[in-house]
C-alpha cells in the first residue's frame, strides 16, 4: 500500500514551500488510495518555534489537504511527533553500535569547534576526523567511566549506494570524504535527522519519500543507514524547489508566504493549491483553474521534471478570482461566501450599519452574484470603491449644489425614471435611460448628471460606474438616497 509523509520541523509556520511538498504527497497518496501521513521532526528542541506544531496542521486542514494520520489525528503508526519516539531511536542506535556499523563518540564540543575553525581557517569543508572510530574497547571503557554519555556516530564506509529517484534519475553520492562520520544520536539522547527519518520511514511503513530536492544528497547516507539496519528502504522521489519568478529564493522574511496570510486576507484554498502547482511540472499540460479532484486526477509523477518551479504571486489574484467564480456557481458554497462576506461587512463597518438591511442574506447573495467575476476576493466587497453597498453617504447640499445648481430637477427626474419599470434596469438600459434624461434636460451636462449621481449614492469623487451603483443598490435603495438629497 502507499504510504508517504510530509516531515516538517515545526520550525516554523507553514508556508508556500511547504505546502507544495505536502500537496504532492497528499495527492500521491489519493491518486493511490494510500495514506497521508504528517510527522514532525521536533528533535532539534533549540529551534522549536512556539505554535509551528499547530499551525502547520491547522493550515494543511484549511488548505483541504489533511493527513490520514498526524499528531492530532493519531494513528496506528503514531506517535507522530518525533521527541515522543526518543526510544525507537536509541534501538536503532544500540543495533548499530552492537553490529559495527555505529560507535561511540567522546569528542568534546570544543575539539570538534577547533577542527572546524581550523578547517574554515584553510579554506576546507570543516570534517569529523573520525577519531574516536579507532578506539579500542579498554579504551572506550575507560572513557564511558568519566562521560557516561558519548554521541554516536555513524560509520560511513564503503561505496554510496546508486539509487534511481522517480524525479531525478540515477544518483550517487560521495558522502564517505566529505563530512567524516555524522552523529546518528546525541549525548541528550535525540537523535539527529539522519536517523530518525530513516527509523521512521522504516517504522510507519513509509512506501514513497516525497521530498524537496535540498535532501537529494543526504539519501545515499539514509540508503547506507537502511544497509547497516538491514531494512528496506522506500522509494524516493525529489521534487524540485519552489522559487520566486527571479530565481530565488522563496523568502519567509517578508511573511508574505505563509498560508495564515493567505487565509486571513481573503485568498481560497483552491487558488494556492493551483498556483503552485501550475508553476511546477507533473502535469500533462498547465491550465488554470484545477480544483483538487482535478489535480489528483491528472497527476502524474512521471512527469515531474528536475527543473525548478517559479512563482509569480502576482498571478494569485487572477487564480482567485477563477475559483471564487466557480465557487460562487455552486449554491451550498455561495451560501457559505455568503455568510463570510456578512461577518466582512459587520467587520469593517461594523458601528456605520444604520440600516441593518444591509445585512439581509438576499442582499449580500445578489451583491455577490452581481460582482463575481470583476473581484478576485470577498474582501474587495468592502473595500473603499464598495462601501457605498454597505454605508449610506452624509451627503451635505452644498457639495451637490456644486456640482449644478439643478439638484431638484435632476433628482426628481432620476425617481421619476426609477418609478416605472425601473425594477429590473440593466446597467446597459440605464446607461441609455441616463443618457435620454439629460438629453432632455436644456443646460445640464450629461457627465454632470453622472456626477451628481454618483456623489449622491456613494458619496465619493471617484468609484464604480454609476449604472453598475444603481444596479447593485436596488431601485429602492436608489430612490432613498436620492430622496433624501432632495430640498
Ligand atoms: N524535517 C525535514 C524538513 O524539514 C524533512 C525532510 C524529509 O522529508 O526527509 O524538511
Amino acid at each position: 500500500a502507499v504510504r508517504v509523509r510530509f516531515a516538517p520541523s515545526p520550525t516554523g509556520f507553514l508556508h508556500l514551500g511547504g505546502l507544495r511538498t505536502a500537496l504532492y504527497n497528499y495527492i500521491f497518496a489519493k491518486k493511490h488510495q494510500g495514506s497521508f501521513i504528517l510527522r514532525l521532526e521536533d528533535t532539534d528542541q533549540t529551534r522549536l518555534v512556539p505554535g509551528a506544531a499547530e499551525n502547520i496542521e491547522d493550515m494543511l486542514e484549511w488548505a483541504g489537504v489533511p493527513p490520514d494520520e498526524s499528531p492530532r489525528r493519531g494513528g496506528p503508526a503514531g506517535p507522530y511527533l518525533q521527541s515522543q519516539r526518543l526510544a525507537l531511536y536509541a534501538q536503532a542506535a544500540e543495533a548499530l553500535l552492537k553490529s559495527g556499523a555505529a560507535y561511540l563518540c567522546f569528542c568534546s564540543p570544543q575539539r570538534l569547534e577547533l577542527l572546524k575553525k581550523e578547517a574554515l581557517r584553510n579554506r576546507q569543508t570543516p570534517r569529523y576526523d573520525n577519531r574516536c572510530r579507532s578506539l579500542s574497547q579498554a579504551q572506550v571503557a575507560q572513557k564511558l567511566a568519566t562521560d557516561p554519555k558519548p554521541a554516536i556516530r555513524f560509520r560511513l564506509d564503503g561505496e554510496a549506494p546508486a539509487f534511481q529517484d522517480l524525479v531525478y534519475g540515477w544518483n550517487r553520492h560521495e558522502v564517505a570524504s566529505v563530512e567524516g562520520d555524522p552523529v546518528i544520536l546525541k549525548s541528550d539522547g535525540f537523535p539527529t535527522y539522519h536517523l530518525a527519518s530513516v527509523v521512521d520511514d522504516h517504522h510507519m511503513g513509509i512506501s514513497h519519500v516525497l521530498r524537496g530536492s535540498e535532501w537529494l544528497v543526504s539519501t545515499s547516507k539514509h540508503l547506507l543507514l537502511y544497509q547497516a539496519l538491514g531494512w528496506q528502504p522506500p522509494h524516493f522521489a525529489h521534487l524540485p524547489l519552489l522559487l520566486n519568478k527571479d530565481g530565488s529564493k522563496l523568502s519567509k522574511r517578508q511573511g508574505d508566504i505563509f498560508l495564515e496570510h493567505f487565509a486571513a486576507t481573503g485568498f481560497l484554498p483552491d487558488a494556492l493549491l493551483d498556483i503552485i502547482t501550475n508553476c511546477g511540472s507533473g502535469f500533462a499540460e498547465s491550465q488554470m483553474g484545477r480544483t483538487l479532484p482535478e489535480l489528483i486526477a491528472q497527476f502524474d509523477l512521471s512527469r515531474v521534471t528536475c527543473h525548478s518551479a517559479l512563482l509569480d504571486l502576482e498571478k494569485l489574484p487572477e487564480f482567485n478570482r477563477l475559483h471564487l467564480r466557480r465557487l460562487v456557481g455552486d449554491e451550498t458554497q455561495r451560501c457559505q461566501l455568503v455568510g463570510q462576506l456578512q461577518a466582512l461587512v459587520e467587520e469593517a463597518f461594523g458601528s456605520q450599519l444604520q440600516d441593518r438591511e444591509v445585512l439581509d442574506p438576499a442582499y449580500v447573495e445578489r451583491i455577490i452574484l452581481l460582482r463575481q467575476g470583476h473581484i478576485c476576493r470577498l474582501q474587495d466587497l468592502v473595500s473603499p470603491a464598495y462601501s457605498y453597498l454597505w454605508t449610506r453617504p452624509a451627503v451635505g447640499r452644498a457639495q451637490l449644489g456644486a456640482i449644478s445648481e439643478k439638484v431638484d430637477i435632476i433628482a426628481k427626474r432620476v425617481l421619476r425614471l426609477l418609478e416605472g419599470p425601473g425594477t429590473n434596469l440593466t446597467q446597459d438600459v440605464l446607461n441609455g435611460e441616463l443618457k435620454k434624461l439629460s438629453d432632455g434636460l436644456e443646460g445640464i451636462k450629461h457627465s454632470n448628471v453622472m456626477k451628481l449621481l454618483r456623489v449622491a449614492l456613494s458619496g465619493q469623487q471617484q468609484g464604480p460606474p454609476v449604472a453598475e451603483m444603481m444596479v447593485s443598490l436596488g431601485p429602492k435603495e436608489v430612490r432613498e438616497r436620492i430622496q433624501k438629497v432632495l430640498c
